[in-house]
């Protein structure tokens, strides 16, 4: 597993709708040093929430790490999500690792049923609400190329307008570089996380 940099506000991969991962059970090799990255670079991040497209790879694959606020939670896959249900409605504070330094209030289903693939490629089906409703909705919202500042007023986009403005070219200067930097893929400095071993169930 590496710690990968994380693509920024402004890079082109952001913005694009992410492909299936083919339905193989167990789950193929590319998949899982996916997640492994995924999980090294969340966890490096200290992150709640963390989207394969953020590592500009356009593949239905998210991560969710609650242990920071929930002690009782631990790294949770999810390959080729699928939410089939949403229920009410919430107001919370959202920050996004692609927008440093950026928090909103955004207003998001309340309780959501999703089903998907764990890091074993085994479906299951999850009841979700509170923080872990949230970050999952934010975080499939990127594999559809969806951003939380979507979900922003206009008025509010346009008090944000000068910030997202250096935020974007930030990410697009950092495009090229990051580009380098992950297709070089070095595993210098991965923190070993204790977590990884229970992802296997
Ligand atoms: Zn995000």
């Amino acid at each position: 597993m590496a710690v990968r940099s994380i693509v920024l506000y402004g890079h082109p991969a952001l913005r694009k709708k992410s492909q299936a991962i083919k339905p193989v059970q167990p789950i193929d090799r590319e998949t899982k040093k996916l997640v492994a990255d995924l999980i090294a670079t969340l966890d490096n991040a200290e992150g709640l929430g963390l989207a394969a497209n953020q590592l500009g790879v356009a593949k239905r694959v998210f991560i969710v790490n609650l242990s920071h606020i929930d002690p009782a939670e631990t790294f949770r896959v999810f390959i080729n999500p699928e939410i089939f249900s949403r229920d009410g409605e919430c107001e919370l504070e959202e920050g996004c690792l692609s927008f440093p330094d950026m928090y909103e209030y955004i207003t998001r289903p309340e309780r959501i049923k999703l089903r998907a693939r764990d890091a074993g490629g085994n479906e299951f089906t999850l009841e979700a609400d509170g923080m872990l409703a949230r970050v999952i909705l934010h975080e499939n919202d990127h594999l559809e190329g969806k951003l939380f500042i979507d979900h922003l007023s206009s008025i509010t986009r346009q008090l944000m307008r000068g910030k997202l403005k250096k935020l974007r070219a930030e990410g697009v200067a950092s495009a090229a570089s990051v580009a380098s930097a992950a297709s070089a893929l070095k595993s210098s400095g991965a923190p070993q996380t204790p977590h990884n071993a229970r992802l296997e169930r």
